[in-house]
């Protein structure tokens, strides 16, 4: 067996984790089956006794291990669990590290989604949730209770893309005997590990720069053997949200060109953000690339490069509509992380289940527009909103 981690970034992006069957193929198999058979019944007992080896595809398929172990070599973690979206990896990563009366403390810019979870499915488990400023190292330490187990936040966040430092709300954490849980969908490994930066558990959805081509849904866990592969392989197993060998399979080769899509985006979106800013009818821009946003050198040291998604600010919601409905190359939907940009306005969408009152100390207004800029010449995007101007 190679070990993988001797290898470059890119070699490992491109081969980890692959075992080649004795049919020699090239490409990773898909193995579309739900179950497994046993050389006799002595084998069955034994797989069934210490889960290990193929089963049944609920619990382990070889195309869905094999996206595990490139991602989880990708992210410097020991193992990872596939889920069949991001939203899936929180729920299952909360459920196998927490029980009925605890808390978890969040940052308060995360996934309109994520708050949902925390707020109307967790409570009814006697899980309770406080939110912070992502940003005021002082407001984590100042929420954490007796009762507190996670750490909870997303960096850069959506859709505000402020930055948080990672080694420091990871310090936080473990002098109060918590965990951190890092949502890494907006920079990927390639851009940020926060694993290196103290993180004890990293979120994927890899519905979005992992696949990168807006193609399927799933998400991922990563971290130590001991956190996932324990507690939280426990829920995954017996509570089925599991990714499909076909999603892998798509995963994995988005996997061998991530690096390379990353970069691109990065350029689009660096071009973008200072194009945007000299632009009469926007108010604000927040990128973390620009030297006046307030995290723009926290961002410079955590992460390789600074991101494919913009914010940016106008009147109100009627210019923010025009805006995108004058758009002909940019798609209005709310994914991001695609090849396609994305346009998109939180308030009325991503944001729209949360209260005005959450809205408001998040930070989104009714003139906020995200962009998710993807692999298109950026010279049509900018003509692409200049439409709307
Ligand atoms: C999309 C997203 C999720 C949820 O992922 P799904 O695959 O849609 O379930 C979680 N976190 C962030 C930051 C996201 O953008």
């Amino acid at each position: 067996m190679i070990d993988w981690n001797e290898f470059g970034f890119n070699t490992r992006a491109v081969r980890a984790g692959q075992v080649r069957t004795e049919e020699g193929e090239h490409s990773e198999p898909i193995f579309a089956t739900s179950s497994f058979v046993f050389k006799n019944a002595a084998e069955a007992a034994d797989r069934f006794a210490n889960v290990s080896g193929n089963i049944y595809s609920r619990i382990t398929n070889p195309t869905v291990r094999n996206f595990e172990q490139r991602l989880a070599s990708l992210e410097g973690g020991e193992r990872c669990i596939a889920t069949s979206s991001g939203m899936a990896a929180i729920f299952t990563t909360c459920l196998g590290l927490l029980k009925a009366g605890e808390h978890i403390v969040a940052s308060q810019s995360i996934f309109g989604p994520t708050v949902s979870l925390f707020n109307q499915v967790l409570s009814k488990l006697d899980i309770s949730t406080s939110f912070v400023d992502l940003t005021d190292i002082n407001s984590w330490q100042a929420a954490i209770q007796d009762n507190t187990k996670i750490l909870f936040l997303e960096t850069p966040s959506n859709p505000l893309i402020d930055v948080a430092d990672i080694a420091a709300i990871a310090k936080v954490a473990h002098a109060n005997d918590c965990l951190l849980v890092v949502d890494n969908c907006f920079c990927t490994p390639v851009l940020q590990q926060p694993l290196a930066l103290g993180a004890d558990i990293v979120i994927h959805s890899a519905t979005k720069y992992l696949d990168g081509q807006g193609r399927v849904l799933g998400g991922a866990i990563v971290g130590s053997e001991q956190l996932v592969g324990g507690d939280i392989f426990s829920v995954f197993r017996s509570s089925g949200s599991t990714m499909s060998a076909f999603n892998a399979w798509v995963f994995l080769k988005g996997l061998e060109t991530l690096d390379l899509r990353m970069q691109r985006h990065c350029d689009n979106a660096e071009a973008l953000a200072v194009w945007l800013s000299e632009q009469a009818a926007v108010k604000q821009v927040y990128y973390p690339g620009l030297k006046n946003h307030p995290q723009h050198e926290l961002a410079k040291q955590q992460q390789t490069r600074f991101g494919g998604i913009i914010s940016f600010e106008v009147a109100d919601q009627a210019a923010a509509w025009q805006i995108m409905d004058a758009t002909q190359i940019m798609s209005i939907t709310a994914n991001l992380g695609d090849a396609k940009s994305t346009i998109t306005h939180p308030a009325t969408t991503t944001h729209g289940r949360i209260t005005p009152e959450q809205r408001a100390a998040a930070g989104i207004s009714d003139g906020l527009i995200r962009i998710s800029v993807g692999l298109e010449d950026v010279e049509d995007l900018k003509n692409d909103l200049q439409n709307g101007f």
